[in-house]
C-alpha cells in the first residue's frame, strides 16, 4: 500500500531523516517507534509532502512525492497530528464537518458512524472541542481525520499525555480501525504500539536500526533495553 524509498529530509544542514526504506502493507498496523527528536514527525510529514525532502513515496503504487499535501489528502491519506490539533473553539459537530471538506455528500452518514464509533464524543455533539478531556480530544481528532474517508491513516503519538486508562480505549479504537484502514502508528510508547502492530520500524538518528513482525520486536533484547524499560 505504501512503499518508502530512500527518503530524507533535512532541515537547513540537520539531517532529520537519513535516507529510510519502509513497506506497509494493506489493513496492517505498522509502527514507528523511536525516541525524542529520532526523525518520527519528520518522517510523517515527509510522506504527506509538508516538509522539504528527497525520495520516493509510493501510495497504492502511485508516486506521490511530488504532490501538494491536499492532493495527497484527496488520494486516501490524512494524518492525525502530535498534539491533537482539534479546532477548540468549535464544536465536536464543526469540527467533523470540517473534517468532511472534501467530502460533504458523505457527512450526514459519516457523522453516524463516528457517533457510533466513538460514543464518548456523540453526548457532546455541542460541546466546544477546547473543553472536552485529553482523551475525547484524541477521539475528537482521529474521527475528524476518518471524515475525509481515508485509506490510510496516520497517527503522531496519540497516546501522548493521556491517562493508561484512556490509552488503553484509544488504542482499542486504532485495532478496530485496522479491518478497513491502514494504519501507521508513531508512537514513543512502544509497549503499547508494538501490542497492537503487525509490524514495527525502530528509528534512531534518522535511521532504521531495526525492523521486524511486531512480536518479534517485543522480545529483542535491545528493543526491551532501549524502548520497553529493560
Ligand atoms: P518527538 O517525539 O520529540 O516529536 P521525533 O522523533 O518526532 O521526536 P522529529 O520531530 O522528526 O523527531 O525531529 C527530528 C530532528 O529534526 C530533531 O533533531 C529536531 O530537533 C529536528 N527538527 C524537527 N523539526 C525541525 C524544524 N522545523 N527545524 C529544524 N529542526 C527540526
Amino acid at each position: 500500500m505504501l512503499d518508502i524509498k530512500n527518503l530524507q529530509v533535512y532541515y537547513g544542514v540537520i539531517a532529520a531523516v537519513r535516507g529510510i526504506d519502509m513497506h506497509i502493507d494493506r489493513n496492517h498496523i505498522v509502527t514507528l517507534i523511536g525516541s525524542n527528536g529520532a526523525g518520527k514527525t519528520s518522517t510523517l510529514s515527509a510522506i504527506v509532502n509538508a516538509v522539504k525532502k528527497s525520495g520516493e513515496v509510493l501510495f497504492d503504487g502511485k508516486d506521490i512525492s511530488k504532490m501538494p499535501t491536499h492532493r495527497i489528502v484527496r488520494e486516501g491519506i490524512a494524518l492525525v497530528p502530535e498534539g491533537r490539533r482539534v479546532f477548540i473553539n468549535l464544536t465536536v459537530d464543526e469540527n467533523l464537518r470540517m473534517g468532511a471538506f472534501n467530502n460533504t455528500e458523505n457527512f450526514e452518514r459519516l457523522r453516524t458512524e463516528m457517533y457510533e464509533r466513538f460514543p464518548r464524543l456523540k453526548s457532546k455533539v455541542d460541546q466546544k472541542a477546547g473543553t472536552l478531556s485529553g482523551g475525547e480530544q484524541q477521539m475528537l481528532a482521529i474521527a475528524r481525520a476518518l471524515m475525509s474517508e481515508p485509506r490510510m491513516l496516520m497517527l503522531d503519538e496519540p497516546s501522548l499525555g493521556l491517562a493508561p486508562k484512556i490509552v488503553g480505549e484509544v488504542f482499542e479504537i486504532i485495532t478496530e480501525l485496522k479491518e478497513r484502514i491502514t494504519i501507521l502508528l508513531v508512537e514513543q510508547n512502544a509497549f503499547a504500539a508494538l501490542k497492537i502492530a503487525d509490524y514495527g520500524y525502530v528509528l534512531e538518528n534518522g535511521s532504521i536500526s531495526l525492523k521486524g513482525p511486531a512480536s518479534q520486536l517485543l522480545g529483542n533484547d535491545e528493543v526491551r533495553q532501549k524502548y520497553l524499560g529493560g
